[in-house]
């Protein structure tokens, strides 16, 4: 049985469609990516999926909840997380006390300091988020979004600006979640990187699914070729 099931959503902004007909579905325990061209609808995506935006039709189910699209608390405390492309953390307050409003206020969790430990966090608790090296701010991104303690987490472009150092870094932390149970829905433009961890992916292109395989097929699928793997 599917974890997530998007069934049919769409949704338009002003006269455009940036999602049609969408539909899929995602096992529990893996790690899903979500790759396109820019304006393909895959943020758009994973906005609905957290309760960001609500789609103009369309339902989705999740972990036996069947009445989705829902609310962006209810999504938290259904078991969905997620990262965002800009990381979203209180830059005045330290990374603790971030992790702390994320568990505590966010999620009704006691505050883990385990998920720091594993985000390499540890020797930062005490420094305030808005002064952290932008690799450790992306990595508070991704420990806030485990401090709810999702069943489903959705990382929006991990990866973006870090060194090949820090990608591999990225890479093992999104492989072990799935080992802890978390299942993972990622958008990345690194393709190299998405391929080497994803283990299934799904191509948008202008709002519509283009394409849905293992990476190796995906990797020689003529029409993802045409339209995202070939350029650049
Ligand atoms: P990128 O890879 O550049 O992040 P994306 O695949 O995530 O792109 P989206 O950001 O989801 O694409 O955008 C899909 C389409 O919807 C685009 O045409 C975009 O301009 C449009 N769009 C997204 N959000 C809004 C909004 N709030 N209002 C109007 N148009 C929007």
């Amino acid at each position: 049985m599917s974890l997530l099931s998007v069934r049919n959503i769409s949704v338009s902004f002003g006269g455009i469609h940036a999602l049609s007909d969408i539909s899929f579905d995602v096992p529990e325990g893996v790690v899903w990516g979500l790759i396109g061209p820019n304006g393909a609808g895959k943020t758009t995506l994973v906005n609905i999926l957290s309760g960001l935006i609500r789609p103009t039709a369309g339902s989705i189910a999740f972990d036996g909840h069947e009445d989705g699209p829902w609310s962006m608390s209810r999504a938290v405390e259904i078991g969905i997380a997620r990262t965002f492309q800009q990381t979203r953390a209180f830059n005045g307050l330290t990374v603790r006390e971030n992790l702390r409003v994320a568990a505590v206020a966010g999620a009704g969790h006691a505050l883990d300091l385990g998920i720091a430990r594993r985000l390499g966090l540890e020797d930062s608790l005490d420094r305030v988020a808005g002064e952290l090296p932008y690799a450790l701010l992306r990595r508070l991104g991704v420990a806030l979004a485990l401090s709810l303690k999702p069943r489903l987490i959705l990382l929006d472009e991990p990866a973006v600006g870090l060194t090949a150092d820090e990608i591999d870094r990225m890479g093992a932390l999104i492989r072990s979640m799935t080992a802890d149970g978390v299942t993972v829905l990622l958008i990345e433009h690194n393709v190299r990187f998405l391929m080497s961890i994803a283990d299934r992916v799904s191509v948008l292109d202008r709002g519509r699914l283009l394409f849905e395989g293992t990476p190796a097929e995906c990797q020689r699928n003529p029409q993802v070729i045409d339209v995202y793997l070939g350029r650049g």
